[in-house]
């Protein structure tokens, strides 16, 4: 049953799904290769805490609802990796597609996400006075070629915070909580930051985020065989978010 409280898990990159009418637009050799290192498998099973919980529909290779919709203001346009990928993370190509195009999968996609993304805060904001928003991901154990992160040495857990969104006793809670569970965390390394709906975003102090990075080490194998170590990771993050609860 689902849990009536102000959470609000978020769950963009773990789809591997690619609609067959796009998949004649993919150059790229090598599309099982960047599913495998691009997404974050299981993750919709791993953050499934019975709270709220959004998933996006599609693999981040069809559109990545976590990037600034235009490309002027998102860093990793540079890399070809805007809202719509256009290289592999290995700077190959990955899909050729036009500007008309491009433009269809955001409103299909990305319009779409964000227009739910921000009907299920105002929700939450009604109904709670507040949200959390805990945005859900993992990493590949190794850089990719495309991070800006290039050190080897990943920690286990990653906890992404915003200056305006990210309450300290959220961050610290965190912190400590998978400290004393014995994994190596690291605050806004390898990736920093935690989503906001663009209407809150340094708006509304009642809406909270914080990001949950889990290095893929700890619960699969490099053929996305989960491993033994994925039980007590999948505890692990419903105990946390359930600390999380009490402190909001
Ligand atoms: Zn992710």
């Amino acid at each position: 049953m689902q849990k009536n409280n102000p959470i609000l898990i978020n769950v963009p990159h773990a789809s591997t799904y690619i609609p067959q009418k796009e998949k004649k637009f993919y150059t790229t050799p090598n599309i099982a290769r960047e599913l495998n290192v691009m997404t974050d498998h299981y993750c919709d099973d791993l953050y499934d805490t019975g709270d709220k919980m959004i998933r996006f529909p599609v693999s981040r290779l069809v559109c990545d609802p976590e990037r600034f919709r235009d490309d002027s203001e998102e860093i990793m346009a540079s890399k070809g990796m805007g809202a719509i990928y256009l290289s592999c993370s290995d700077g190959s190509e990955l899909k050729s597609v036009s500007v008309e195009h491009k433009e269809k999968l955001l409103t299909e996609y990305y319009d779409r996400y964000h227009k739910r993304f921000e009907t299920e805060v105002s929700g939450k904001l009604q109904r709670y006075g507040k949200c959390l928003i805990v945005d859900g991901h993992s990493f590949y154990d190794e850089p990719l070629p495309y991070e800006f992160d290039q050190d080897q040495n990943r920690p286990d857990i990653c906890i992404g915070t915003d200056e305006y969104h990210t309450p300290e006793s959220i961050e610290e809670t965190l912190y400590g909580f998978f400290r004393q569970r014995g994994y190596r965390v690291e605050i806004n390394r390898p990736f920093s930051g935690s989503i906001v709906p663009t209407k809150f975003y340094q708006k509304d102090k009642n809406v909270m985020s914080v990001m949950i990075e889990l290095n893929r080490r700890l619960y699969m194998d490099h053929h996305l065989h989960k491993t033994s170590g994925y039980r007590r990771v999948k505890e692990d993050v419903a105990t946390a978010i359930r600390l999380l609860e009490k402190c909001i």
